[in-house]
């Protein structure tokens, strides 16, 4: 993810550029980039691909309104964006199917809409432990995944029976309306409801697969999760999604995590937080007490004359980052000086000699005390 560059500089076009002017700087790249004119060319796809990524983001209001505010990052693991935005996820055919119908117009059209194409993106859930998205894990998912068909190897079609062209769309997949709207003569591409998208009729079925070309089955899938996850953000699986359009790849599987709460450490970024009681006595005198981090019980050297709230930095002791899980965070620990709430009589007579010795005069603070409970009568 380093160092992409600016979404405005890829399509050539200023920050404040109206959608018609994005989309003819898109129009413009993608024709001259399109994997199609360019047969085996990778910097060309990789333009291409640069191209319809800025694209995909600055010509929807709300991701470019992201993207004006966070930059890349809005769309990054661990941006702050976090819903774990991914790009990949977007339904592109939208934004293609329009724009490449005009790109690629007759014959070409039918190529780019019947070519091989990569199957749409799965996406699924899994819970796990404070601890587990600290320190990383390994999830096993059960899933339905969708397989080519072995009995007529995803055309649907049974064994030697002829497919034909698809009459609604000509072959191409795709039709298209032209709607009179307030702003002119609108055209819209759709995919072919007859045919699917793929063109292609079927004479007789395959009876494996009911002519849909793929079976469904249950699968296990392991997901490795990183250490350092954190909640929302989400794992690619590549391949494991639906299967591809005419020989294209597979689409990939993406995982969201969903992190519990911890009882004792709160996460932020890669910072724990945590609150540790400690004792009138080891505030005012200081001593070792014990205190609970992700890596177990450290020991903490409490201060003489520490106050309550007192903050404590536990280096290291934080989440490791996602890209480099060498560098962790650190653990805050807030120090809680605790009042005691019942004491016997030795206990508040101790306590109130020390009152006494610090201030020098007889304690007034007969409020509990048993053998002074008939003064409390002059004070009504
Ligand atoms: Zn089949
Ligand atoms: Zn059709």
């Amino acid at each position: 993810m380093a160092d992409k560059r600016d979404y405005y500089e890829v399509l050539g076009v200023s920050r404040g550029a109206t959608d018609d002017e994005l989309k003819k700087a898109y129009r413009k790249l993608a024709k001259k980039y399109h994997p199609d004119t360019n047969p085996g060319n990778k910097d060309a796809e990789a333009k291409f691909k640069e191209a319809s990524e800025a694209y995909a983001i600055l010509s929807d209001a709300d991701k470019r309104r992201q993207y004006d505010q966070f930059g890349h990052s809005a769309f990054e693991a661990g941006g702050p964006g976090a819903g774990g935005f991914d790009f990949s996820g977007m339904d592109m055919g939208d934004i293609f199917g329009d724009i490449f119908g005009d790109i690629f117009g007759g014959g070409r059209s039918r190529r780019a809409n019947n070519g091989p194409m990569q199957g749409a993106n799965l996406r699924t859930a899994v819970r796990i432990s404070f601890e587990e998205a600290v320190f990383g894990t390994e999830k096993e998912l059960d899933l339905n995944l969708k397989d080519e068909c072995s009995s007529c190897h995803g055309n649907g079609s049974k064994n030697g029976t002829s497919i034909e062209t698809c009459n609604k769309c000509g072959g191409k997949g795709q039709v298209v309306y032209t709607q009179q709207s307030l702003f002119g003569m609108v055209r819209n591409v759709q995919t072919c409801p007859d045919c699917r998208g793929t063109g292609k009729k079927i004479k007789e079925r395959c009876t494996d697969c009911r002519g849909e070309g793929y079976i469904t089955s249950r699968k296990k899938i392991k997901v490795v999760i990183p250490a350092g996850i954190d909640n929302g953000q989400s794992v690619r699986i590549r391949g494991k999604g639906e299967p591809g359009i005419n020989g294209g790849p597979r689409g990939d599987l993406l995982v969201a995590v969903e992190v519990s709460r911890h009882p004792i450490f709160q996460r932020q970024d890669y910072d724990i937080f945590s609150t540790a009681p400690i004792s009138y006595a080891t505030a005012v005198l200081g001593g070792d007490i014990r205190i609970s981090t992700v890596d177990g019980d450290v020991i903490y050297n409490v201060k003489p004359g520490t106050q309550t709230d007192t903050k404590v930095r536990l280096r290291d002791k934080g989440v490791p980052s996602l890209r480099n899980k060498n560098i962790r965070g650190n653990h805050y620990v807030t120090l809680v000086v605790q009042v005691p709430t019942s004491l016997n009589s030795e206990q508040k007579e101790l306590l109130r000699k020390f009152d006494e010795a610090m201030t020098g005069k007889k304690s007034s603070n007969d409020n509990a005390s048993d053998k002074d409970k008939g003064r409390k009568k002059f004070w009504k």
